[in-house]
């Protein structure tokens, strides 16, 4: 039986459904919107295009970390609720929370990310839509703390990561509004869309004409485009050879847990367990304690950052 039919057929059907809770998304500015890029949410919802099968399913993680996650907290009896919808009274802006937990003195919001590979601090997005998320439930709920975290998920490895000590900030809050506004007037046509580059451009389907990634063109000697070419293909199968590392170690570390030691003809594998230990949240501490941030401060040196990347024929005619 050939099950490709299906999932063409049945996988924009599924994702249809998973987003039936977020209502018309057309009608309404939403915390992604805010924290991604102005120019990139226009031209989405003026040329929309039917992501594929295989970016669906990438969407599907998200459902069902979020899924996996609610049956978890069942377990723990802790009360909560799933997909809250804050709406804001006057302008067509909403916030769609993953988990909202009721502790004795507050709220604390939970915004999911699944991941392939936990960062060592939450990317500025996350955190934008999170705070955004804040502020949103501050409207709605005047009293009590309202606190939140990003808990970025990765199955395949089976790490959870929680960036935990965020609070409800005015100032935040306001500058992340406007942003709202501003996309409200985009998209009613009164501003022109602002570029907000991010490490998202390189999943961008607008990259290709963006302003905020026009180079102004150069004659380079052959020889050094050459070399520059050579570079950008190295780098690129050294990505390649990384995701391919990391699912390798996965699945040698399923073998072995972690804690093995052995040889065959051919190699010898050892596998040992480096302790848990404490590290200090740089984010966390400058949230907190601004002060004594700026007092463990230490000077960075500089150094050049080369980036070499292929053109695609239509950049390489446009350009
Ligand atoms: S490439 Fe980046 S900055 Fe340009 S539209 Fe896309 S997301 Fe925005």
């Amino acid at each position: 039986m050939n099950l490709h039919p299906i999932f063409e057929a049945a996988v924009p059907i599924m994702s249809r459904k998973q987003s039936e809770s977020l209502g018309d998304r057309s009608q309404y500015i939403g915390s992604s919107d805010i924290a991604g890029c102005p120019r990139k949410t226009y031209l989405q919802r003026q040329f929309p295009i039917q992501p594929g099968v295989s970016t669906l399913l990438k969407f599907a993680r998200g459902h069902a970390a979020e899924w996996l996650l609610s049956k978890i907290f069942d377990a723990s009896e802790v009360p909560y609720d799933a997909q809250v919808e804050v709406c804001h009274p006057s302008v067509p802006l909403r916030a769609h929370v993953d988990f909202v937990f009721y502790e004795p003195h507050g709220l604390h919001a939970v915004e999911v990310k699944s991941v392939s590979g936990i960062p060592d601090a939450p990317f500025p997005q996350w955190t934008d839509q999170l705070q955004y998320q804040l502020g949103m439930l501050r409207m709605m709920y005047p009293k009590g703390s309202i606190t939140g975290s990003v808990l970025a998920v990765d199955m395949n490895a089976g790490e959870v990561q929680q960036f935990n000590g965020f609070e409800h900030d005015d100032t935040v809050f306001n500058y992340l509004f406007h942003r709202g506004l501003h996309l409200l007037d985009v998209l009613n046509d009164q501003a022109e869309a602002n570029c907000s580059p991010s490490h998202l451009c390189g999943f961008c389907q607008f990259r290709v004409d963006c302003p905020s990634m026009s180079l102004p063109k150069v004659e380079l000697p052959p020889e050094i485009e050459m070399v520059a070419a050579k570079y950008a293909e190295l780098n690129s199968s050294k990505t390649a050879a990384e995701k391919e590392l990391k699912a390798i170690r996965q699945q040698l570390l399923d073998y072995t847990g972690s804690t093995f030691k052995g040889q065959t003809e051919r190699l010898a594998l050892t596998v040992s367990t480096v302790a848990d230990s404490v590290t200090v949240d740089a984010n966390l501490l400058k949230l907190q304690h601004p002060e004594i941030y700026q007092q463990v401060l230490k000077p960075k040196a500089g150094f050049s950052r080369l980036e070499v990347k292929p053109l695609r024929p239509s950049l390489a005619k446009a350009a």
